[in-house]
């Protein structure tokens, strides 16, 4: 039985007809034309299957370029977007412990999790996080801690990081994920009202903070207390 269970499994990762991976080669092509150029995050969007992170009834649009419900009024970020902050996190080298705000699904956390050392990821409503750990699970994806809490704690026993991520856009950055920062650390976070969001590149110095504004996002409110 362990043996027919392990068969579908493969079956729903490996997808078919318009969750294949030439419907996924196709959606790296449009990253591609889209200004992606790292080919190591490439490679692995290649081989994540984004549709086992959606509902059944939406798997046929999951290689869309877009946000997709997953439920509990979140969604799923837009491949483009996933791709762009991936590659902008991992280019001043490697990474070996990064935190990550707003799990949900953990589509994000499985396609950094082949390229860093270590993940800790927080998310604020609990059936996500289950949600996350069961498809990572699936995935084999092992070096990822999670946490049910409001992200804006960060993870205090587990700092410094030397990269941030945050997939949910406060009005202000929390002064408490600055503080989590290693120096030479990078965070990425989108800034912002519900209408009006910037991706911010903060980079902690010697000195103090750097931060360069990236470009207009779409991301839903970071919110604060668990669910
Ligand atoms: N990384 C996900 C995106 C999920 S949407 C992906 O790859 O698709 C953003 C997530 O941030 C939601 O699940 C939401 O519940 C969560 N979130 C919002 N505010 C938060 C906070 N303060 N702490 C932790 N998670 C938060």
């Amino acid at each position: 039985m362990v043996i027919a269970g392990e068969a579908r499994l493969n079956a729903r990762i490996q997808g078919r007809g318009m969750t294949s991976s030439r419907t996924r080669a196709r959606m790296v092509d449009r990253l591609r034309k889209q200004g992606i150029t790292d080919e190591k995050v490439l490679e692995v969007i290649a081989n994540t299957p984004r549709h086992i992170f959606v509902d059944d009834a939406l798997e046929s649009r999951s290689y869309d370029d877009m946000a997709l419900p997953i439920g509990h009024n979140q969604t799923i970020s837009q491949p483009y977007i996933v791709a762009k902050m991936t590659e902008i996190l991992l280019e001043n080298g490697h990474l070996s412990k990064v935190l990550e705000i707003g799990t949900g699904c953990g589509y994000q956390t499985a396609i950094l999790a082949p390229l860093v050392d270590k993940i800790y990821t927080v998310e604020r409503i609990a059936p996500l996080v289950k949600k996350a750990k069961d498809n990572l699970w699936d995935l084999k994806l092992k070096n990822v801690s999670y946490l049910h809490s409001d992200g804006g704690w960060g993870w205090p026993e587990q700092a410094p990081f030397d990269g941030i991520i945050v997939a949910a856009a406060p009005e202000e950055v929390p002064e408490t994920l600055l503080q989590q920062m290693a120096v030479g650390g990078v965070m990425l976070i989108p800034v912002g009202s519900k209408n009006q969001q910037q991706l911010y590149k903060i980079t902690r110095t010697e000195k103090g903070y750097e931060n360069e504004i990236l470009e207009a996002v779409s991301f839903v409110p970071f919110l604060s207390g668990r669910d």
